[in-house]
């Protein structure tokens, strides 16, 4: 058991130590990614964590040659977009990432439904250290 009470910043925590988590409902078994302390499906709080494997398929994706400013600090833009998507993991849930290691130049080539495993993608210093999810093709 993990003893640490179920929120964003923990979450966040665990991206930091390379850990994909999730809450599990104890009662109805359903799983949330990132994890939520409520289970929307039957209202209880009895919820734990649960690692992810993190597997899963490419659902959804978009790319985007206009971002926010901290992507376009990392060298994106209209000449070199990058890819953001939803992966439902094997698990069940469905999680927004960035997608890495696919050509966001040429979207025709990226398939729903591929594959894809997590990566950790740690940026920053110090206090401004953040760890993004990202996944890429197995
Ligand atoms: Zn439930």
């Amino acid at each position: 058991m993990i003893d640490r009470p179920i929120s964003d910043i923990a979450y966040n925590q665990f991206l930091q130590e390379e850990k994909l988590m999730g809450s599990k409902c104890e009662q109805c078994g359903t799983v949330y990614v990132p994890p939520r302390p409520i289970c929307i499906e039957c209202r209880k709080s009895d919820m734990q964590w649960i690692e992810m494997k993190g597997k899963g398929k490419l659902a959804a994706f978009t790319s985007i040659s206009i971002g926010p400013s901290f992507m376009i600090e990392e060298g994106y833009n209209r000449k070199n977009p990058y890819c953001v998507g939803v992966i439902e993991l094997d698990e069940g849930p469905r999680v927004d990432a960035r997608i890495e290691n696919v050509d966001a130049s040429k979207p025709d080539d990226i398939k729903v439904g591929t594959p894809m495993t997590v990566k950790f993608l740690h940026r920053g210093e110090g206090i401004d250290k953040k760890t993004y999810l990202a996944f890429e093709p197995l």
